[in-house]
């Protein structure tokens, strides 16, 4: 870290900074400029709020050096890490997953037919909401426990692991117990309150980017889940808001090797959510991969028109077929299997 300060600062004044930062076991450096007198932080300064000491009025600018977090910086971790979801192995140079299924779990037979579906496909895993965030409170807003009942039977009838968004604290244990892969929603990115509470869980957890969050936002906030002693963090990426109209929300691919550089976490896309619209799904699942990420999480319906969440981005079994048939030959390009 390096702080910046006017040389008309009073000494006591710099002695209060330089104190406070030694009292945090960082050793500071004074270097004496004919403007300005800059010092330079070594040490873990993680701990360090950077716009408390930019509060000080003889402070003229405060500057990272280091990242804000440590436990997913692959600084500290060079390996890939590699997440264990129910024997499906994510990240790393592991095969590429594909998680498919409906935006929300619709019944019992639907859920089923789209399981059968995935799995003949070639996904490795079932998504679908039991409990979903909707815009508006009188649109379809899950089936809640009953959703996830029928998504257990479909894990029993497929041997899919199953994924599923926890909204709320309140119902960690049900997803503790039933649901393979805890899914935090892009509009609780950051609720740190749940973050927290999942950090205590031992189930991993797909965390997605929030609509108008920072790369660096998103990274603290898989920081905020390890740091309560859960390491398995899988990232997602799912668009973020942007002008752009011709598609829901904006897909940035460039997350991919940023996150590659910056973590060692593994990383997936939501091409349907990034594009909302299922004739872009493809091409962008196919982006996704040869970007290097470690999978896909796709929206599948049997019958997209009368589907009760986003039919308009959902792909029916036959595309999401091809997107895998698709998917391999890129995944071969690039030495990875699918
Ligand atoms: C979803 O996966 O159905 C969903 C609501 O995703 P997001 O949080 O990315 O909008
Ligand atoms: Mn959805």
């Amino acid at each position: 870290m390096i702080i910046t300060m006017k040389k008309t600062a009073p000494q006591a004044e710099a002695d209060k900074i330089v104190k406070n930062l030694e009292a945090k076991g960082l050793s500071v450096t004074l270097i004496r400029g004919t403007d300005y007198n800059v010092f330079g932080v070594v040490g873990d300064t993680t701990g360090v709020d950077e716009k408390i000491i930019a509060a000080n009025p003889y402070v003229d600018n405060v500057q990272r050096v280091a990242a804000p977090y440590k436990r997913a910086n692959r600084l500290f971790h060079e390996a890939d890490t590699v997440v264990d979801v129910s024997g499906v192995k994510v990240g790393g140079r592991e095969r590429i997953v594909v998680i498919g299924g409906p935006c929300s779990v619709e019944g019992r037979e639907p859920l089923l037919e789209i399981a059968r579906e995935v799995k003949a496909a070639g996904g490795s895993m079932l998504r679908g909401g039991a409990y979903k965030p909707r815009t508006s409170p009188y649109n379809f807003q899950g089936l809640g426990s009953e959703g996830i009942a029928y998504l257990r039977e479909a894990r029993e009838a497929t041997g899919l692991p199953i994924v599923s968004e926890l909204m709320s604290i309140d119902k960690i244990d049900e997803f503790e117990e039933n649901v393979d892969l805890v899914q935090i929603g892009a509009r609780n990115m950051q609720n740190f309150d749940l973050l927290k509470a999942v950090g205590k869980m031992h189930r991993p957890v797909l965390l997605k980017r929030g609509l108008a969050n920072t790369i660096e936002e998103w990274i603290m906030a898989a920081e905020y889940i390890m740091d309560g002693g859960n390491e398995n963090v899988i990232f997602c990426e799912r668009g973020i808001r942007t002008f752009e109209k011709y598609t829901r929300n904006t897909l940035d691919l460039s997350v991919v090797p940023i996150i590659k550089q910056r973590s060692h976490l593994p990383i997936i896309i939501d091409p349907s959510h990034a594009t909302g619209n299922w004739q872009l799904v493809e091409s962008m699942s196919l982006a996704a991969i040869a970007a290097g990420a470690d999978g896909l999480i796709i929206e599948v319906h049997n019958d997209p028109e009368h589907a009760w969440s986003d039919g308009a981005q959902s792909l029916k079994p036959a595309n999401f077929r091809s997107v895998i048939e698709k998917g391999r030959k890129i995944a071969q390009v690039i030495g990875r299997d699918l």
